[in-house]
């Protein structure tokens, strides 16, 4: 996803030790997240920047909801997020790891921008299939879902002739 620039931080002159940020997610960032799936959303991101010389780690948290459609019955649902991510930024300009957690960066480097990471950390806390809890799915497809289920039960007559046949044999 493309970044936003409500998710740069500037760290040119940022201080050793830790720094705090709080991001509002609403329905316009889910929207520009590039997910078909995504209707809309609210969340909050809550990020602790943890500088020293030469890293710095963001502790990415991100709390709140996501609009989808049921798997179950395809009406609208809201589907809860609540996770971390943790993303490392090496000031050295030095590229010899291929940890994807390890981001290295120019030691001239003077902003940072979140945006990629806050969408891989709700993109990644997102279960895969995601359903209204029971009972709370659109009564009028559960009905037609549980017809279709009887529907392909065995036809109880046919059981009763399996019973003949057996009995007769
Ligand atoms: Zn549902």
């Amino acid at each position: 996803m493309e970044a936003l620039p409500e998710h740069t931080i500037a760290i040119g002159g940022l201080k050793d030790g830790s720094h705090r940020y709080q991001f509002p997610l609403g329905p316009a960032f889910f929207g520009r997240c590039g997910v078909e799936e995504f209707l809309g959303g609210e969340a909050e991101v809550d990020v602790t920047l943890e500088k020293t010389n030469h890293l710095i780690v963001a502790l990415i948290h991100v709390e709140g909801h996501v609009d989808m459609l049921c798997d179950h019955c395809n009406a609208p649902m809201q589907q809860a997020i609540n996770g971390d991510q943790r993303q490392i930024f090496k000031l050295t300009g030095e590229d010899e790891s291929d940890e994807d957690e390890l981001v290295s960066l120019d030691p001239s480097t003077n902003e940072i921008n979140l945006t990629h990471y806050i969408f891989e950390c709700i993109s990644l806390h997102l279960p895969i299939r995601h359903v209204h809890p029971a009972g709370q799915c659109d009564p009028a497809v559960t009905e037609a879902l549980e017809k279709v289920a009887v529907h392909h039960q065995p036809d109880p007559r046919w059981a009763a002739l399996e019973n003949l046949k057996n009995k007769s044999a």
